[in-house]
């Protein structure tokens, strides 16, 4: 079985699911067979909610300060689950923050609403920008949604602001230099901060 929670550097990593409407030309999933101390990062069927919750009860927090919604696929593809586990980390360790890395297209995902369903219970969330346009956009993570994903990931990106603490857009650096600048300016535009991240 796949490793639901696995140590990388350290920290506490949630790999809830290997869903993804994204097939990114970077994707880690696509370069490495798993990640930090995991064995593996893919699970025959998705963990169910039993599932992860004895990980989470087999695995002490008590010495993490985060802990960071990030494995071999999208966060909110199992927004139900994920909503579950923030609620019950947040119950047993209080003091624990708590962090989604998601490619923002929730509310495609679900044709809803979705960041504010995380309101109180994650502090920050970091949202994959990745390119300055939304052909560009298309090209790299290939959403099975088209070129209308960029602005749907942009809209969650705003809608986020207005509950969650600490709201991160990020860019791994295998755009161009004038593509980063692009991203920096939509970033800014939004009062987000932009993170570059490397290729891991
Ligand atoms: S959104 Fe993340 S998990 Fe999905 S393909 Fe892109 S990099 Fe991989």
């Amino acid at each position: 079985m796949a490793d639901i929670i696995y140590t990388l550097a350290g920290k506490p990593y949630l790999n809830i699911t290997n869903q993804c409407p994204c097939a990114c030309t970077f994707c880690i999933r696509e370069r490495h067979g798993s990640v930090g101390d995991a064995g593996s990062l893919w699970h025959q069927t998705d963990p169910t909610w039993h599932q992860i919750e004895q990980a989470l009860a087999a695995f002490d927090f008590s010495r993490a300060d985060e802990a960071v919604f990030c494995g071999y696929g999208e966060p909110f593809a199992q927004l139900e689950n994920l909503k579950r586990t923030a609620q019950w980390l947040k119950t047993h360790y209080p003091k624990l923050k708590l962090r989604v890395n998601t490619n923002g297209l929730g509310d495609l995902i679900h044709n809803r609403p979705t960041a504010q369903e995380l309101k109180g219970l994650v502090d920050a969330l970091s949202i994959s920008l990745n390119a300055p346009n939304a052909q560009r956009y298309a090209a790299l993570c290939q959403p099975v949604y088209g070129e209308k994903s960029f602005d749907a990931m942009l809209s969650f990106a705003a809608q986020a602001k207005a509950f969650c603490p600490e709201v991160v857009l990020s860019v791994v650096a295998v755009v161009t230099p004038e593509e980063i600048e692009q991203c920096r300016a939509i970033a800014a535009r939004l009062d987000l901060p932009l993170r570059v991240r490397a290729l891991d």
